[in-house]
């Protein structure tokens, strides 16, 4: 306790990020995405239960999903699933709606899961929906959240999340795009880019087809910011299988400022 610091108010908090899932695919030491801002807004639901608490589980507040792919949202089912035995208050799913779409009709369909946004009741359900049209701003616990399209192999959209002027921004499954960038270029104060990058230069066809990076693409696309220096760049969606290597291939990549994130990673934004 340092007792001549005085207290931060809300609106100088820093953003606290926290992953929990980094990976494109799992292993017992690999989890896929999911991260949590201040513990109430997660970002994909890869591994929300594999690697959340019961407690930390039923604080979150909301989950904004960039797309519909199973490593993203595989976790939906079983938090709506132990959210539902506490009693918590609705979990808003927030994404555009081609992807709420595929959740509704392949996901929490009554045949693959139950249809959570009719139990226990329709008036207190286990999960809401919520659509979020691309590029306008909606308030979300307390956040601003703008989606914006970006280049996968189905709608896939990359978030920009602002608190109190500062934002962050999260790239989702994307091969080189151009949108997200021209929208990053007008931030007034972007503290940091969660990036993905999936695969070793030497499957740039496997990554092209599948709508992913190699550190090779990834470079010329971070030259696309303004000041790729001066982004802090935050690495995360490595297949497990080429961990090493493109952790490799990306520590020589210059002018850019790049950290692979780390499971259970900490950081104040
Ligand atoms: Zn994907
Ligand atoms: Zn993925």
């Amino acid at each position: 306790m340092c007792a001549d610091v005085p207290p931060l108010h809300d609106a100088e908090k820093p953003l606290q990020l926290r992953v929990v899932g980094c990976h494109g695919g799992e292993t017992p030491r690999h989890r896929t995405c999911a991260f949590l801002l201040d513990e109430r807004l997660a970002i994909d639901a890869g591994s929300l239960t594999s690697g959340l608490e019961l407690d930390l589980q039923c604080k979150l507040e909301a989950v904004l999903v960039s797309h519909s792919h199973l490593d993203h949202i595989r976790d939906l089912a079983t938090i709506a699933d132990n959210r539902a035995q506490y009693g918590c208050k609705p979990l808003v799913v927030a994404a555009t709606k081609p992807t709420i779409d595929v959740l509704k009709k392949h996901f929490f369909n009554g045949l693959l899961w139950p249809d959570f946004t009719q139990i226990p009741t329709k008036k207190q359900p286990t999960i809401v929906y919520k659509i979020l049209q691309l590029e306008k701003r909606t308030e979300i616990c307390g956040f601003g959240v703008r989606a914006i399209a970006v280049t996968h192999t189905i709608d896939t959209s990359a978030f920009i999340i602002d608190k109190n002027g500062a934002s962050i921004a999260y790239s989702g499954d994307t091969g080189p795009t151009t949108r997200l960038w021209k929208v990053l270029n007008l931030e007034k104060d972007l503290r940091a880019l969660l990036m993905e990058v999936s695969f070793p230069n030497e499957e740039q066809r496997l990554a092209t087809v599948s709508g992913h990076h190699t550190p090779q693409t990834l470079l010329p696309e971070l030259k696309k910011y303004k000041a790729p220096k001066d982004l802090p760049t935050l690495l995360y969606h490595i297949k497990p299988a080429f961990q090493s290597i493109v952790e490799k291939q990306c520590a020589k990549l210059k002018g850019v400022d790049l950290t692979v994130l780390q499971l259970a990673d900490q950081i104040l934004l």
